[in-house]
């Protein structure tokens, strides 16, 4: 996919990117130091091992010095026996060096202090004696066997002459790599192509780009520094990191594969499933307008783009939602135009008359007018009720009892009545909610695979008997739905969103033998 341009001539300003791009993924080291975030070693290595599948080229697992639980993790990952390169970060001391080597792990992100600010306020040292500290523990790595990377803390408030000195230096010890970070964010795309510049030319070996979000152009100044010459990206998913975060990875995916149609080895159809994992595991959920990963980055709503959308999807996509693992949505609302809402009940397989389709229009943009977002759910409801179709109910919850709990885990079992059989699910989970879901799903495991892709919760009124609204995301194959519940209990809430989203993707009224109605003859899974 190229994005048609005439302008060329901007793009060739970055004209020196290396035939090789390789990815430093640090979700799970600077994308932990996220407040609040704090990740056991069980979901480190899931994260991981979806990195790994992604096609990252060196995974920093952790900061195997900082604590026990976070050095069982590095050495988890590290012995996992990934496809991908595994680096613990540790400061530059031979302590830290010992404790890198211990975990297993191929590769050290070593981290030097370069700023005088660094040296003298933090390291209580001179720029003589950290740059012996860096020619000998470089030394000491290497004897080792460890791969160096050797990451300049504050580099871009560094002298630049000095941060050569030390870059040399450690490439006279063997570095495998150098990275400067821009560990506050200063940085913008003109600076870091210069600064980056300067080092490529410098320097024999491979140097990485480290960017902060502090001015929101980590991604941008991540391209220049690559546009440089630069090789390694070091970047979070969703953009995860302390305070403003670091470059996010599938942003500059997209834009190097779109905007510069470079060569990566990365599979870009799984940064979505990459994104929602980290987002669940970590509680860091993206706002709805983030590029590329966001939950509105491919929804329509307005009535003309839609309408011209429908026609050709590139009126209004830079770049096709397939290529990061998505679908494209049209959310239905008071912009709603109708070229939108027939595509959409289109896909449930509802073909109505003229009349009933402008009955059907009017009612949706009523609800849109009251300032009610209007869920697939709704429209379907609307859909059945005008065209007389008796909202039939493939899945219905009839029973739902906990069973009890053991230490942290709760447990549900649900009665459902799937296609007019009965079935059973049972489940455990974090608290009712999940156990619940959890057992609806595991009963309706043999029939339909459908997923929860994402699940948000809000109490319209205050108080323990507030009002609760759960708005879920649903996905068959590549069929994504929303769901709303809206009760007092948030687990009645939660089964009622995940059962009637589960109803939307199971209902498919096809037009069989031109017989316009809901008898179970007319309806496909
Ligand atoms: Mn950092």
């Amino acid at each position: 996919m190229r994005v048609e341009s005439d302008f060329k001539w901007g793009i060739a300003l970055f004209n020196r990117f290396s035939e090789r791009i390789n990815f430093l993924d640090t979700t799970l080291r600077d994308g932990e130091q996220t407040p609040g975030v704090s990740l056991v070693p069980e979901n480190k290595l899931r994260i991981a091992q979806h990195l790994d599948e992604l096609g990252i080229d060196v995974i920093e697992a952790g900061f195997a010095s900082s604590s026990k639980g976070e050095f069982e993790a590095v050495c988890l990952i590290a012995n996992q026996g990934l496809r991908a390169e595994v680096a613990s970060a540790g400061r530059s001391t031979r302590g830290d060096i010992d404790t890198v080597i211990k975990s297993g792990v191929q590769t050290m992100s070593m981290i030097i202090p370069t700023s005088d600010l660094h040296i003298e306020h933090k390291l209580h040292k001179t720029r003589d004696q950290v740059l012996n500290v860096t020619e000998d523990c470089v030394t000491y790595a290497k004897a080792h066997g460890l791969k160096v990377d050797l990451l300049a803390e504050d580099a871009t408030r560094s002298d630049v002459n000095y941060l050569l000195k030390i870059f040399q230096t450690a490439q006279a010890c063997g570095v495998d790599r150098v990275t400067p970070c821009d560990t506050v964010g200063i940085l913008s795309p003109d600076s870091a192509y210069v600064f980056f510049s300067k080092l490529v030319a410098e320097l024999k070996v491979p140097v990485g780009v480290h960017c902060h979000n502090d001015f929101g152009m980590a991604v941008a100044n991540t391209v220049a520094g690559l546009g440089a010459g630069a090789q390694m990206v070091h970047g979070t998913i969703n953009g995860l990191g302390e305070r403003a975060g670091n470059a996010a990875i599938e942003e500059v995916v997209v834009a190097l594969h779109t905007l510069y149609q470079k060569q990566l080895r990365i599979k870009t159809e799984l940064l979505y499933g990459t994104s929602q994992l980290v987002s669940r595991l970590t509680g860091v959920y993206t706002q709805p307008n983030k590029a590329v990963v966001g939950e509105n980055a491919f929804k329509h709503e307005s009535g003309i783009h839609t309408q011209g959308m429908l026609a050709n999807p590139l009126t209004y996509e830079a770049f096709p939602p397939e290529l990061v693992g998505r679908t494209r949505r049209i959310a239905q609302g008071k912009h709603s135009g109708s070229h939108a809402i027939r595509a959409d009940l289109d896909s449930m397989g509802i073909q109505p008359t003229d009349e009933q389709f402008n009955e059907i229009f009017q009612r949706i943009k009523e609800l849109g007018d009251k300032g009610k977002h209007v869920m697939d759910a709704d429209v379907l409801a609307i859909a059945e009720n005008v065209m007389g179709l008796n909202g039939v109910k493939p899945i219905e919850l009839q029973e739902m009892t906990f069973t009890g709990s053991n230490n942290a885990l709760a447990q549900a079992s649900v009665c459902l009545c799937v296609n007019g059989k009965t079935v059973r699910g049972e489940a455990l989970g974090v608290g009712p909610v999940d156990a619940a879901i959890n057992a609806v799903k595991d009963a309706v495991k043999e029939t339909e695979n459908i997923t929860l892709e994402q699940y948000n919760v809000k109490a319209i009124t205050g108080g323990t008997d507030a009002v609760v609204e759960v708005v879920v995301n649903m996905r068959k194959g590549t069929r994504i739905v929303t769901a709303m519940g809206v009760r007092e209990d948030i687990v009645k809430a939660s089964m009622e969103a995940v059962i009637s989203g589960m109803n939307v993707l199971a209902i498919d009224y096809r037009i069989v033998n031109g017989n316009n109605n809901s008898s179970s003859s007319a309806r496909r899974h």
